[in-house]
C-alpha cells in the first residue's frame, strides 16, 4: 500500500514565502565597494524579489530561460537568488575569475538570454558581448563604482528597471519540484567546463541538510557571512539554508582581503561563516580571541583543511576550523567533520587528526569506495584505499547536455568524485588526493595531499604543493614547491630533514623549490596544473 501524506512540491517559493511571513523584520547587510555599509530588513529584501521577477517578465525574458549572474556576494545577487527559480527560471551563476574564453564557452552553453552584472565587474563583460550573440540584455546594478557603461540598447539599468514595474503580487508557484533552479560550471581543470543543474528538490533538501546540526547547523539566530562565493556552487548552499531559517546575512562584496573579511567578522557579531582555506590562512593572523567571541563555526572546504591551519585557528581564536568536502555536482555539501560521541575523552592532538579528515556523510548522501582497477567496492576499514563515489538527492546524475558523455558516471548511476580516499569504520572519510594528483612511484602512489600537509606543518612555510615531475627511473617523482612566509627562511635541505621524521624515505621529494606563490584557480584552489606545465617545461 502506499502512504497517504500530501505529494507537494520542494521548492523555492516555499523557502521565499516562509522567509517573507515569518522573518520580516531580520537583517541583510551589504559590503560594497570600498567599505561602505548598508543593512536592510528581510521584508525590504522580499519586496525586491518580487520587483525584480515582474522585471523578468517585463524584459520578456522567457519563462524557462537562464538567467546570469555576475555578482559578487551581495544583497542583489541573493534577490536574484530567489526572483530567478521562483518564477521557474534558471539562475546562472557566472564565475567572475574565468578566462574571457571560458566565460564565453560557458554562456554560450548555457545559453543565457540574459546576465545581470555589477558595474565594476561590467568592464570585464561587455568586451565579451559581441561573442555572446543569445545574450539580449546585459543588466547593469550599480554597486557605486564609476566604470563607463556605453550606450546600447542591450545595456539596461537595473535601478531603473526595478523602478519601472510594480511588485509581483501573487504566490511564486513551481509545481514540478524536479524542474531546474540553478546551473553552474565546473572550473574545468580537465577539458571543456561542464554544467551542473541543479533543481528546486536537490536546492531544497541541500538546504534542510544545512540546518542540521550534525552537518552545519545555521539556526534563526545566527549571522551568517558567506565568503565563498555565490558563483561557486552556490556558495556552498550557504545563502538558501540561512533564508530558510531566517539568520541575518552579512554579505562580503568585493572585500576579499583578510582585513576587511576579520572586520567583518568582528563589527557585525558573525556566528558562522564559510571560506577555502587560503581565506582562513590569510585572516587568521588579523585576529584575535576577544575580537570575535560570537564566531562559533568556521566552515572550510574547497580544498583540503592543513591540520596545522585548523590547530592555529583553535591555538589563537580559540575556535578550530570545520572541514566539509564536497563538489560542485554534490550542491556541494556532502560531508563534514562534526565530532561525534566516538570522539569523547580524545586528546587535543587526536581531536586534531579528526578535524584533518574531511568528516561523515551527510544524511541522505551516500558513499563508497571503489577500487580503482577491478571496480570492486572496498570496505570501510581506516586502510583501504579507492575511488570515492556518491550518490544522493543533492548528487548530479548527469552534465547540462551530457558534455562527458557519461564517464563521471557509473553504469549504477553513482558520481565518480575523482578523489581517492580512505573511510573509518565510523565513517570518516579521509581524501588521500585527487586522481590525477597522486604521485606515482616506482608503482607505489604518494599522496601529495599527505606531504603537503606535512610540509605547511613547518612554522617557516605559508604554503606548499606537492606534483608528479616525470622520472625515467621511477615513472614519477614528487616535488615540492613552497612558499616562504614573510621575514622567515628556510632551506631545501630544512624541509628534508624535516620530512625524514615524518614520511617513508623514497617518499621525501628529491627535489624542493621555492615559489613566491602557489598559482591559484578561479576558485582559489592550488592549480597543481600550472605548477605541473611550469616545471615540466623547465625541466625540457
Ligand atoms: P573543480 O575544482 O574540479 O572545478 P569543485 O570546485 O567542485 O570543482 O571542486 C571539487 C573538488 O575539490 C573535490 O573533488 C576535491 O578534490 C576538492 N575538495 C573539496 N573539498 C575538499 C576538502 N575538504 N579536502 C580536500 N579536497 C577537497
Amino acid at each position: 500500500m502506499l502512504g497517504q501524506m500530501q505529494n507537494r512540491p520542494l521548492a523555492l517559493p516555499h523557502v521565499f514565502h516562509r522567509a517573507e511571513q515569518m522573518f520580516g523584520h531580520k537583517t541583510i547587510t551589504g559590503i560594497g565597494v570600498g567599505g561602505a555599509v548598508t543593512t536592510d530588513t528581510y521584508a525590504n529584501w522580499a519586496t525586491r524579489v518580487r520587483r525584480t521577477a515582474a522585471a523578468l517578465e517585463k524584459l520578456g525574458v522567457s519563462h524557462d530561460a537562464r538567467v546570469g549572474t555576475f555578482c559578487w556576494n551581495t544583497p542583489v545577487h541573493l534577490e536574484l537568488y530567489f526572483a530567478v527559480p521562483c518564477t521557474g527560471r534558471v539562475l546562472h551563476t557566472l564565475n567572475i575569475r574565468l578566462f574571457p574564453e571560458q566565460l564565453v564557452y560557458i554562456v554560450n552553453h548555457a545559453d543565457d538570454e540574459v546576465i545581470f552584472v555589477e558595474r565594476a565587474l561590467f568592464g570585464m563583460l561587455w568586451p565579451l558581448a559581441d561573442q555572446m550573440p543569445h545574450v539580449r540584455k546585459f543588466v547593469v546594478i550599480d554597486d557605486g563604482s564609476d566604470t563607463d557603461v556605453p550606450d546600447d540598447e542591450r545595456i539596461v539599468d537595473h535601478a531603473e528597471l526595478l523602478a519601472s514595474v510594480e511588485p509581483f503580487t501573487g504566490q511564486f508557484v513551481v509545481d514540478d519540484e524536479n524542474r531546474a533552479a540553478a546551473m553552474c560550471y565546473t572550473s574545468g581543470t580537465t577539458g571543456n567546463p561542464k554544467g551542473v543543474v541543479y533543481s528546486h528538490r536537490s536546492t531544497v533538501l541541500h538546504s534542510i541538510a544545512v540546518l542540521i546540526a550534525d552537518v552545519v547547523g545555521i539556526v534563526e539566530r545566527d549571522v551568517l557571512l558567506p565568503i565563498v562565493p555565490m558563483f561557486h556552487a552556490n556558495a556552498w548552499g550557504t545563502p538558501y539554508a540561512a533564508v530558510f531559517c531566517g539568520a541575518s546575512l552579512v554579505m562580503p562584496g568585493p572585500n576579499m582581503v583578510p582585513k576587511a573579511i576579520a572586520g567583518m567578522l568582528r563589527d557585525h557579531d558573525v556566528t558562522v561563516t564559510a571560506g577555502v582555506p587560503t581565506i582562513w590562512m590569510g585572516v587568521l593572523p588579523e585576529l584575535e580571541r576577544a575580537d570575535v567571541p560570537h564566531l562559533r563555526l568556521v566552515l572550510c572546504g574547497g580544498s583540503a583543511v592543513p591540520r596545522s591551519l585548523s590547530e592555529g585557528w583553535r591555538e589563537k581564536v580559540g575556535l578550530p576550523i570545520t572541514q566539509a568536502w564536497g563538489m560542485t555536482e554534490t550542491s556541494p555539501i556532502a560531508t563534514t567533520g562534526m565530532l561525534r560521541s566516538v570522539h569523547d575523552g580524545h586528546s587535543d592532538d587526536e581531536l586534531a587528526d579528526v578535524r584533518a579528515t574531511q568528516g561523515q556523510a551527510t544524511p541522505l548522501v551516500e558513499l563508497r569506495l571503489a577500487d580503482p582497477d577491478t571496480g570492486e567496492i572496498l570496505p570501510w576499514d581506516g586502510q583501504s584505499s579507492g575511488e570515492l563515489q556518491a550518490a544522493g538527492p543533492w548528487i548530479a546524475d548527469s552534465y547540462y547536455l551530457n558534455e562527458d558523455g557519461g564517464k563521471q558516471f557509473t553504469a549504477d548511476g553513482w558520481l565518480r568524485t575523482g578523489d581517492v580516499a580512505i573511510i573509518d569504520a565510523s565513517g570518516y572519510v579521509r581524501l588521500v588526493d585527487r586522481t590525477k594528483d597522486l604521485v606515482k612511484s616506482g608503482g607505489e602512489w604518494i599522496s601529495s595531499v599527505d606531504m603537503e600537509n606535512q610540509i605547511m606543518g613547518m612554522p617557516e612555510v605559508a604554503e606548499a604543493a606537492v606534483i608528479a615531475i616525470p622520472d625515467e627511473k621511477w615513472s614519477e617523482r614528487p616535488m615540492a614547491c613552497v612558499v616562504v612566509r614573510e621575514g622567515k627562511e628556510l632551506t631545501a635541505e630544512q624541509v628534508k630533514k624535516y620530512l625524514a621524521s615524518k614520511v617513508a624515505k623514497w617518499q621525501i621529494p628529491d627535489d624542493v623549490v621555492f615559489i613566491d606563490e602557489v598559482p591559484k584557480t578561479s576558485t582559489g584552489k592550488f592549480s597543481k596544473k600550472t605548477l605541473r606545465e611550469k616545471f615540466a617545461a623547465e625541466r625540457g
